[in-house]
């Protein structure tokens, strides 16, 4: 029987790391991963809701405690922990042979098997290599280890030979215990710190036919430099075709240095256990919430982190959770380290399949481990000085009003979205006016399920208000099926939308201030910025970026269905705003039926799109903006006969035709005396015209 069916995708130039994929009895999992460890059936004080949403493939559960309570006879009852837990995804357990060494208490280990006094009841319980296998089958794990003899690191030669010998010894009987169960069995590499004796074991131990390898007995007392050592060791020893699993390591880096020494597998209690003191592990290192400096800090515990804790509290508020000891702060804390533990494995898997492994490891390597580096002070530049500093970059800057960024061109003055809270207004105005949402899903009798991807421009992607918006939108529909309303919107198309961008310091300037535009806590933005593409890992989002200008750019673009028309405007980028850019704009959109979506109202601007051969129609109004405009093809207006298409749209009557007769900025921007074709062409558009034809 083969089990897990490993595979080799890539491997990093220049290093060792990999990146590969095997099978369990219950999903498909991606290496490199961290398995959160679940000791007792269940991640420390984390909802399983929450461990799924991490993306978290594998959990690990404890032989030796589940044994214990709540008792093998349990699990048979229930047909195994994926049932008695709810967990869907895959299992690895251990053996019990780490608990039974590193627990205090008395034990004593025979050719047989290991004794040891139960920390629950002080009953003598025996586990052999065939009653841990026992367990462990009766447990049902994806993943079952040998029992192996675990010894400290540190221990003298001849201690570590012997256990080496008698793990080996039991790794036979291990395999023989596992008979025909499709629950994958992976063997241990023991030998302390010496590397003979570690070359020595995993020759032995892969001369059995095992579904993996594991690297045991580490991170039990030796340096990390020892410790890394010996992982290069031992993996330049194990068969390429098999995954192999560094047990019980280890911090951020630890794993960083791990992948690139060709490890693929780890778990470790940090995460969890170091959220009970107050410690964080972020893209800037290590952050201590018993620092004082982080009393009242109102940002993200990581602004670069997309996880429940970060997009929805400040340190200011994790700190004082920590501080007066609430459970509630242990529980947020380690949920934020889960996620980041899951997040920099795919980070390292990607930049792998890239093979831009290297460069990505010596970036990561001191950072992983900075120690609260955030917020220290930059020496011969004064707090006020970098204050101000921080607030500008090329012709931005930010201006804060009720605790909520704008950004203002400083050459114009115009202020982006200047009365209204940018991300209501990008929901109103742009999302929910495109019906982004309903086209998206099943409730759009016109989208049939595989349909192709639904096009959406962001002309003007300045701090990614719209775009963003249009992201949170559609992954609230893409969450797992049981976090759905039952009689809900169901996703069943793709979104690809393309932001168009000449200046890019707008949106970078904003990053720098998630506090103040918390529309950016999200990973989207700086890994746009890092690719010119981002894709959603949890929905149907693939998000690109042309930068240059829109008059040149959207000519490489895939043709919209909607268009967020959403740039500074003619007072600062005039070009975007003339009747000879809305006619090539028209003619370029000419066949399809495409809705643009713009907050301005202005006179000039409607007579411009109507003289392009738009159709247009009002737009809701927004703060002390009565309306705004929307402009239609021809064919998102009219069907092949001219009759209006049911689409709710109001569009311009005469009466509108009329008040453009009296206004005194009729002309479009960028026409002149010399050329009235637009008059004419706005007094005959059909939209004035007398309907020819009834429905
Ligand atoms: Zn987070």
């Amino acid at each position: 029987m083969t089990r897990l069916k490993f595979q080799l995708e890539a491997t990093a130039s220049g290093s060792r790391a990999r990146a590969g994929r095997f099978t369990t009895l219950h999903n498909e999992v991606l290496t490199p991963t961290f398995m959160p460890v679940g000791t007792h059936a269940a991640v420390r004080a984390q909802r399983r809701e929450d461990v799924l949403e991490s993306g978290a493939q594998v959990l690990l559960a404890n032989t030796y405690h589940l044994m214990l309570r709540p008792g093998v006879e349990i699990f048979e009852k229930f047909g195994g922990i994926h049932r008695f837990m709810n967990w869907p995804r895959s299992v690895l357990t251990d053996s019990g042979g780490f608990q039974i060494f590193s627990l205090p208490g008395s034990r004593s280990v025979s050719e047989e098997c290991a004794e040891f006094k139960s920390y629950v009841d002080q009953t003598l319980i025996r586990l052999s290599p065939e009653s841990s296998i026992a367990a462990q089958r009766a447990i049902g794990s994806d993943i079952m280890m040998v029992l192996d003899q675990c010894v400290a690191s540190t221990v003298d030669r001849g201690v570590a030979a012997r256990a080496m010998e008698l793990t080996h010894r039991w790794a036979l009987r291990s395999l023989a215990a596992r008979g025909d169960s499709p629950q994958a069995l992976f063997g241990i590499v023991q030998g302390a710190s010496y590397a003979d004796l570690r070359a020595a074991s995993a020759r032995a131990i892969t001369d059995m036919p095992f579904d993996g390898y594991a690297i045991g007995g580490l991170a039990v007392g030796e340096g990390s430099g020892a410790r890394e050592d010996c992982t290069g060791i031992v993996t330049e020893l194990l068969p390429p075709d098999k995954p192999r699993y560094l047990m019980g390591v280890g911090t951020t880096r630890d794993l960083l240095e791990a992948v690139h020494r060709g490890v693929d597998m780890f778990d470790c209690i940090l995460p969890t256990a170091l959220a009970k003191q107050g410690v964080a592990f972020t893209s800037m290192g290590r952050r201590d919430l018993r620092r004082a400096a982080y009393r009242g800090m109102d940002e993200p515990i990581d602004p670069t982190c997309s996880c429940p804790t970060c997009t929805t509290h400040s340190i200011a508020y994790l700190f004082h959770l920590n501080k007066v000891q609430e459970p509630q702060g242990w529980q947020l804390l380690g949920l934020h380290n889960v996620h980041f533990y899951m997040q920099l494995m795919r980070t390292m898997r990607e930049h792998i399949l890239a093979d831009d492994w290297l460069r990505f490891y010596r970036s990561q390597r001191d950072l992983l481990d900075a120690r609260d580096s955030y917020g220290t002070p930059v020496r011969h530049v004064t707090k006020a000085q970098r204050q101000k500093l921080k607030l500008k970059l090329g012709r931005y800057e930010v201006i804060v009003r009720d605790g909520i960024g704008h950004i203002r061109e400083m050459t114009s003055g115009e202020v982006m979205h200047s009365v209204n809270d940018p991300a209501l207004e990008a929901r109103s105005l742009y999302v929910e006016q495109s019906r982004l949402v309903e086209r998206l899903t099943d409730v759009e009798p016109l989208t049939e399920p595989g349909a192709a991807p639904l096009v959406v421009w962001d002309v003007g992607l300045g701090a990614a208000s719209n775009a963003m918006a249009a992201i949170q939108a559609v992954e609230a529909l893409w969450r797992p099926a049981d976090q759905l309303p039952a009689d809900g919107p169901r996703a069943v198309r793709q979104l690809t939308l393309v932001s168009f961008e000449n200046d890019l310091d707008s949106l970078k300037l904003a990053l720098r201030h998630p506090a103040w535009f918390k529309h950016l806590r999200h990973a989207a933005p700086r890994g746009l910025l890092a690719d010119d593409r981002w894709s959603s890992a949890v929905a149907g989002v693939d998000w690109l970026l042309l930068r240059g200008d829109f008059g040149a750019t959207k000519f490489t673009a895939p043709l919209p269905d909607v268009i967020f028309f959403d740039p500074f405007s003619f007072k600062t980028d005039r070009a975007l705003w003339t009747l000879d850019a809305f006619r090539e704009l028209a003619n370029l959109l000419s066949a399809k039926a495409v809705e643009l979506f713009t907050y301005s109202y202005s006179t000039s601007v409607r007579a411009a799109l109507l003289a392009a051969g738009f159709y247009v129609a009002r737009g809701r109004g927004t703060g002390p903006k009565t309306e705004t405009t929307i402009g239609l093809t021809p064919r998102a207006a009219v069907d092949a006969e001219g009759r209006e298409l049911a689409h709710g749209r109001e569009l311009l009557g005469e009466e509108w035709l009329a008040k453009w007769r009296r206004s005194d900025a009729q002309a479009p921007m960028g026409t002149d005396a010399s050329d009235a074709s637009w008059h004419q062409a706005v007094r005959a558009h059909p939209q004035f015209q007398a309907r020819l034809v009834y429905p």
